[in-house]
């Protein structure tokens, strides 16, 4: 007996709070939901210490008059529904006439606001949820929010709160949220008395990402603007250089409301998925209109969860707007022709930079309809009719090339002739029989020398592993490597290198059928020859085990979407080309791919000279070099490495003679 009680009031008020108001970033956002209901074109918040001690939301919206003020805060008090019909059409905008009532009965709180017709403005103070005080303010029109001391009198709750930086952190997601739904209304955020966003409020989506994320976010992003089956995408998605590590960076918003939802992380992460490495995420702010009766919101006010009556339209709507967002992109780069460098020079990048600055407005509809997207799981794999790779070259028994210095001569002398005589013979019969320029190579060394360097030659002649003992010097000209080892200083030409290593790793992905492609960033749309486009066509298979994704794009037009992925940093159209023309030239009518194309794409990747390594990036370059066929030649038959001897350089200091 008497178990059951009727809740007074007040408790009912503050277990209604517990659900509706869970931390000081939910204050926040029913505050400043009703200040976007109050039709305001501005809102301040301000907090300290996270929110649990002050909470400030400022609106110039339209105020309530004095009679309703007080009000406002019994629950289930609003001005925005007046029958159960009602609810439907806002039952997406959570409980109605519960937040003010619940926040008022966890808190100290008063508010001060104005209508246009009034003279003056109306105080209303609240503690725990009971009305202390009303009384008459001057005040500007609109609403004043004040909430202090949050969860003074529910322990529990206050229990619960996390410390203030994190509980700021919430307020200020939250904030991010509320502007990029809003970019009509201009939000200030202050926290501890310092402006942490401030948007301008000029309906110009960008602008307010970047005020909120900063230049380098936005100018690093592409417009999203697409529509299928009634399904309006618009807003922006990031470019895979300011992909992050996390979801958080990504804004999905139905009808202007912010939600979660798995079918569209998927969407946006499967149209991205070649593009942005492993565990990153893409940057995206996501605006889709669809018809309200074509999905359902939870209707619990901290739950942003949607479900769609049709899943697959909303996946192939959004999915196929992002594909679109960056093949657009592509257009672009193609009538400016600017290589996607983005580990370029400074120079560069800057035209880079100009270029998509001037895209960022582009929308993607006005641009001719990309072609054959499919969905990932209507895209069918092409059969592979490839065959064996193209044939083993021999490994060269070649020591690293002495340098025979004279004490007659001048000082570069020595090494500019072994250099210019080998990569004479690279110009000629090298590049399209490696063996020979090995050969050829041998006789150079076999050349009859001043005796001391000649009986080096054949002396300390030693195969490539000695560069794994030697001692790392350093580097000289950000060009060559120094080493040193017993009586031997070594130098490696770096590009050189890194050019024989690119060759074999591709050549042997090639011939196991292990080369891998990697998508570019903006797809490029190319214009060939007649002979050019048969020529790919025919050997579509080919270029696909290269690791080129290419497709039809009209008339004598393809668009490559990925390249092999050794190539993947500095990939350029020019590449693309002198690629392809070196492999129409050395297979003709033959199938497969030569191992000149080959070179050329390995040449086309290697670091160019002129790079500061560090000693992890040195070391690991020679154990690669060391574990190559050939580490003694470049594909163009220059050496890779020179060695001079102690001997020489006293020779050459007249230490001795
Ligand atoms: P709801 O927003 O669901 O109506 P609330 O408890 O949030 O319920 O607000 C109660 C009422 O108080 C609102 O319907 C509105 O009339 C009034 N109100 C609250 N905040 C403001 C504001 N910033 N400007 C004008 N009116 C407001
Ligand atoms: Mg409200």
């Amino acid at each position: 007996m008497g178990r059951i009680i009727i809740l007074d009031e007040k408790t009912a008020n503050q277990i209604a709070a517990g659900e509706v108001i869970e931390r000081p970033a939910s204050v926040v956002k029913e505050l400043v939901e009703n200040a976007i209901d109050a039709g305001a074109t501005a809102i301040t918040v301000e907090i300290k210490n996270g929110g649990i001690s002050y909470i400030r939301v400022t609106d110039n919206g339209c105020g309530m008059e004095s009679d309703d003020v007080e009000i406002a805060f019994e629950r289930h008090a609003t001005s925005k529904i007046r029958k159960i019909e009602d609810l439907d059409n806002l039952s997406t905008m959570g409980f109605r006439g519960e937040a003010l009532a619940s926040i008022a009965a966890v808190s100290h709180l008063e508010v001060r606001t104005k209508t246009a017709e009034e003279q003056t403005g109306t105080l209303v103070k609240v503690e725990g949820g009971k009305v202390l005080s009303v009384s008459q303010t001057g005040c500007p029109t609109g609403t004043t929010f004040i909430v202090r001391n949050l969860f003074f009198n529910t322990p529990a709750r206050y229990k619960f709160l996390k410390k203030d930086s994190t509980e700021a952190g919430y307020v200020s997601a939250m904030m991010v949220r509320l502007a990029l739904a809003h970019p009509e209304i201009a939000f200030k955020f202050i926290n501890n008395n310092q402006v942490q966003h401030h948007t301008p409020g000029n309906h110009d989506l960008l602008s307010v990402i970047y005020s909120l994320f900063g230049n380098e976010t936005a100018r690093s992003l592409l417009p999203l603007d697409y529509e299928e089956t009634g399904i309006r995408v618009s807003g922006y998605v990031g470019k895979p250089e300011i992909a992050r590590g996390t979801r958080n960076n990504q804004f999905f918003f139905i009808n202007g409301r912010t939600i979660k939802n798995k079918v569209l992380t998927a969407a946006l992460e499967d149209a991205c998925k070649t593009l942005i490495m492993q565990n990153k995420f893409p940057f995206c702010v996501v605006n889709l209109k669809i018809s309200p009766e074509l999905y359902d919101v939870n209707v619990h006010p901290q739950k942003l969860e949607v479900r769609f009556s049709n899943e697959n339209a909303v996946y192939s709507a959004l999915y196929h707007g992002v594909k679109s967002a960056f093949t657009a992109a592509s257009l672009i780069r193609e009538t400016t022709e600017t290589a996607y460098a983005p580990s370029g020079k400074a120079g560069d990048q800057t035209g880079h930079e100009q270029v998509e600055m001037a895209s960022w407005n582009r929308p993607a509809s006005k641009l001719p309809p990309p072609q054959r997207i499919l969905l990932p799981w209507e895209l069918k794999k092409q059969a592979d009719d490839g065959h064996a790779g193209p044939n083993e070259t021999e490994k060269p028994a070649l020591p690293i090339m002495d340098v025979p210095i004279q004490q007659s001569e001048e000082p570069e002398t020595g090494t500019e002739r072994a250099v210019s005589v080998t990569s004479s013979l690279a110009h000629g019969k090298a590049f399209s029989e490696p063996g020979t320029s090995q050969d050829e190579l041998v006789t150079v060394k076999n050349e009859p020398e001043p005796d001391a360097s000649h009986e080096m030659l054949s002396e300390e002649a030693r195969g490539a592993d000695v560069l794994l003992e030697a001692e790392i010097v350093g580097q000289v000209f950000d060009t060559y490597i120094i080493l040193q080892h017993g009586d031997r200083m070594y130098l490696i030409d770096q590009h050189a290198a890194h050019e024989r290593i690119r060759y074999e790793t591709l050549k042997k992905r090639i011939a196991e059928g292990q080369a891998c492609s990697q998508m570019v960033l903006e797809p490029y749309i190319v214009r060939l020859s007649p002979a050019e486009y048969d020529f790919l066509f025919s050997r579509m298979a080919d270029f696909e085990r290269a690791g080129f994704e290419i497709e039809a794009f009209g008339p004598q037009t393809v668009i490559i979407r990925s390249v092999p992925d050794i190539m993947g940093g500095g990939f350029s159209l020019d590449d693309f080309h002198e690629i392809l023309d070196r492999w129409m030239e050395t297979m003709g009518e033959k199938y497969g791919i030569s191992d000149e194309a080959i070179y050329m794409m390995a040449c086309k990747s290697a670091i160019k000279a002129n790079r500061r390594m560090e000693k992890e990036e040195i070391r690991a370059l020679l154990e690669q070099l060391c574990a190559m066929e050939n580490p003694y030649t470049c594909v163009h038959g220059r050496p890779v490495a020179i060695s001079i001897s102690r001997r020489e350089l006293e020779k050459r200091f007249k230490r001795i003679v």
